[in-house]
């Protein structure tokens, strides 16, 4: 019974060792930077949800199990409260991209404060989080910009590379963009709702692979700000 019992413990430490030993996500070769530390890149959604390509998007970033930030427009929430629901219980981030997606160059803070107030409600009641990150349309920041999104508590978030997915660049030009200008830390702009035949779907399933491929770790907007 003692000699079962040792050998059972000299197993478990075997696998305990085994496993502390093995790097994370053996199946994949991580390209360390000098520091050894994994690159990181965040893959941001603007514009959403939409029943068109929504839920598209979310299977392939599962397919990977890549998690993203998802900033959400107040009106496409109403169309679409399922797919908000849907992108937080699969562990994706929500950021607000305000109400009607305004254009901001000449909107004063109180009007922009209550666009983002109204968007940040509908997110609580629907998916029971609380956004804490703000990407105002278009990227403009402004004054006014500046002061709602102190105001109601936000962090201004704007992105590193711009797959230009909203005016339906191919796939292959989207793919050369990222491979041209990746590195750590990057914030990837692609979009949910676009007018017209999305290219982001199938850019996605190239890009990505070519990102896992390359060693990167793919986190929230939020982790890469922590
Ligand atoms: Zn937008």
């Amino acid at each position: 019974m003692g000699l079962i019992r040792r050998r059972i413990g000299a197993l478990l430490l075997t696998i305990l060792t085994l496993g502390l030993t093995l790097p994370r996500g053996n199946a994949v070769p991580i390209t360390a930077k000098e520091n050894g530390s994994p690159k990181r890149i965040a893959l941001t959604f603007d514009d959403g949800p939409s029943t068109r390509y929504t839920g598209e998007i979310l299977d392939i970033l599962k397919e990977y199990g890549v998690k993203a930030t998802f900033f959400t427009v107040g009106v496409n929430i109403e169309k679409a409260p399922d797919l908000l629901r849907r992108i937080v219980s699969e562990g994706h981030e929500i950021g607000n991209h305000t109400y009607s997606h305004p254009h901001l160059q000449k909107m004063d803070a109180a009007t922009l404060a209550e666009e983002l107030a109204r968007t940040d409600a509908l997110i609580r009641r629907v998916a029971g989080v609380s956004p804490t990150l703000f990407r105002p349309p278009e990227g403009v920041v402004t004054t006014s910009v500046k002061a709602a999104a102190q105001g109601g508590g936000y962090r201004l978030v704007l992105w590193s590379i711009d797959t230009r997915d909203w005016a339906l660049n191919p796939v292959s030009d989207i793919l050369q963009t990222v491979k041209r200008e990746a590195s750590d830390g990057d914030i990837i702009l692609f979009h949910d709702w676009v007018a017209g035949r999305s290219p982001t779907p199938d850019a996605l399933r190239q890009v990505i692979p070519w990102l896992i491929a390359e060693g990167y770790e793919f986190v929230t907007v939020g982790q890469l700000m922590q």
